[in-house]
């Protein structure tokens, strides 16, 4: 099976080569038409499974046709619990995009560093964000940010994100979304909590379990 076979372009196929992503993994198989047919996603999937790609390629592929954002949108949000992984995820972003037929801006922004730098970066919009739900909410008060053109929302590591006290911060980041909008949600665990958040905010769901 190819990355080609799946649905996605060729320019992602030369970058996936470079790599030595020879063939999907099983998470990949099956997310990536699902994400690309336009359905709202449950997985099941632990790091390791190829979980980043089985998100990052599908939505980069939809924001092909994508264009023209204005100074503070972002078309597509990608939550995640920590810096160390939305680094990770950005750079997975920048790595798949080598030969992306047009100039696309991803950037990863969390707490702990200086939001002066991350203000500056919004500038012109973003096509992917990569971000820490406290994070987000400082630059959307600041109104550097603002969400109201998300089109694709990822929740990645949604237990975690869960364990580590962010429910309330991510209940304010969702209720600023576009009611209009595809949703991924990525787990490895599922806790109670876990389940009422999937409850509100994935609609009729393909289920992937790895
Ligand atoms: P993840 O589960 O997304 O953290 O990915 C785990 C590791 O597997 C990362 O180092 C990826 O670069 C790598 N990886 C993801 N998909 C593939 C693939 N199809 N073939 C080979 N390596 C992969």
């Amino acid at each position: 099976m190819s990355f080609l076979s799946l649905g996605l372009s060729g320019f992602f196929q030369r970058a996936l080569d470079e790599l030595g992503y020879d063939t999907p993994t099983a998470i990949q198989a099956q997310a990536i038409p699902a994400v690309l047919e336009g359905r709202d996603l449950l997985a099941a999937a632990e790091t390791g499974s190829g979980k980043t790609a089985a998100f990052v390629l599908p939505l980069l592929e939809k924001l092909l046709g994508h264009d023209g954002l204005r100074s503070n949108q972002v078309a597509t949000l990608v939550l995640v619990p920590t810096r160390e992984l939305a680094v990770q995820v950005e750079e997975a972003v920048k790595a798949y995009t080598t030969y992306y037929p047009r100039r696309i801006k991803s950037l990863a922004v969390y707490g702990g560093v200086s939001i002066n730098a991350q203000m500056q970066a919004m500038k012109g919009g973003c096509d992917l964000m990569v971000a820490t739900p406290g994070r987000l909410l400082d630059l959307m008060e600041k109104n550097a940010i603002t969400l109201d053109k998300v089109q694709h929302l990822v929740l990645d590591e949604a237990d975690r994100m869960l364990d580590l006290g962010f429910a309330d911060e991510l209940q304010q980041v969702l209720s600023k979304l576009p009611v209009q909008r595809q949703n991924l949600l990525f787990s490895a665990t599922f806790p109670e909590e876990v389940d009422a958040l999937i409850n509100r905010l994935l609609f009729n769901p393909v289920n992937i379990e790895i």
